[in-house]
């Protein structure tokens, strides 16, 4: 609560410790304010509706989603922006949202506080900034077992430093660890996203609505240690610098994929991000964009755009997922 990351920091842009999609490109933002003018036509065009954003960091998406809605001035009428978010540096960053819309715009700190109507809730890279636990495959006379990799303090010359070490007690086989584990396999699981996605599914069931989670992640449960932290855009070891590196670990889309299915929704991909992109019209909108660019930032749009689509950096690693209540159409972006 006190020295946490997000409680202190700004870790935006180039400046800062990392750069997400929506700052990367003005275009990641628009098509996705147009999939959510879809989505909601696709849910009835209601005339009163939230619009939800989980983690919305420096407010650049919800800004891009703004400027792209002017087009349909009832869907910004119809919305009431709520923005999930836990950091005060952040909230008063996102103050300045308010002077790009009419639209009413109410802070929470989770889901379960956003009174029940028809939602749109839009989330990119919320969910690998939640806490995971990790366990190891182990041993014990000689039987498959399990212990959790927690963190402690150790003593070198006279100084404390953090430390991961095992735990000593013995636990069951962790909730949707695939069966084929060896010794040594980490196996990580995020109850935070888990209990996003349930929150989800309570106002997905009161009223209808979808939600379109952006995260980099894998398909399939597996084994491996996801954590890392990012300080000055460079890796760092994650114990090295706490509260002043960025922390995240790999979304695991089969494990929430699953829970939202147990919960009831209906789920659409995940897929890669540059094939959702590719779909939303991501090449259309960039041609008529250079039409009305100087040469330098028709150089940044395609720098940007390759960025967010290129299999070798977020085009492949990132992913989307959508989770929607039950008798709707298939999403835009996840169907040919
Ligand atoms: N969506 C933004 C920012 C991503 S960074 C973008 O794409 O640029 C993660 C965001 O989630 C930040 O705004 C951070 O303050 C917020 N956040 C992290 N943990 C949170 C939590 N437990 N509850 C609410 N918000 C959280």
């Amino acid at each position: 609560p006190e020295h946490g990351y997000y409680m202190t920091q700004s870790p935006f842009g180039s400046q800062g410790d990392f750069t997400t999609a929506p700052e990367i490109s003005q275009v990641f933002g628009e098509l996705i304010g147009a999939w959510l003018m879809h989505s909601w036509e696709e849910i009835g065009a209601p005339t009163s509706f939230n619009l939800i954003e989980l983690g919305p960091g420096r407010g650049t998406l919800m800004r891009d989603i703004l400027r792209t809605a002017r087009i349909r001035p009832e869907f910004i009428r119809a919305a009431h922006i709520q923005l999930v978010e836990m950091s005060p540096v952040l909230r008063q960053a996102q103050q300045e949202l308010a002077q790009h819309s009419t639209a009413e715009i109410s802070w929470v700190r989770e889901i379960a506080e956003i009174p029940p109507a028809p939602s749109l809730i839009v989330g990119n890279e919320f969910l690998d900034c939640l806490p995971i636990r990790q366990f190891v495959r182990t041993t014990r006379k000689q039987d498959p077992c399990w212990r959790e990799r927690l963190v402690g303090v150790e003593t070198l010359n006279e100084k404390e430093r953090l430390k991961f070490a095992l735990a000593d007690d013995y636990c069951e086989t962790p909730v949707g660890a695939p069966n084929n584990a060896k010794p040594e396999d980490i196996f990580e699981v995020c109850e935070a996203t888990l209990k996003v996605v349930q929150q989800i599914a309570q106002l997905l069931h009161a009223h209808q609505g979808r939600a379109l989670l952006i995260d980099y992640g894998h398909a399939q449960s597996g084994f491996g240690d996801t954590l890392q932290a990012l300080q000055n855009h460079q890796y760092c070891a994650p114990l090295d610098k706490p509260g002043f590196a960025d922390v995240t670990a790999h979304v695991d889309f089969e494990r929430l994929a699953c829970t939202a299915r147990q919960a009831g929704l209906a789920i659409s991909g995940p897929i890669p991000q540059a094939i959702f992109l590719g779909r939303l019209g991501l090449a259309a909108r960039a041609q008529a964009l250079v039409t009305r660019l100087s040469r330098g930032d028709v150089k940044r749009l395609e720098t940007g755009i390759r960025r967010l689509v290129h299999p070798e950096e977020m085009g492949t690693l990132f992913k989307a997922i959508c989770l929607s209540s039950k008798g709707l159409p298939p999403p835009a972006g996840f169907t040919d």
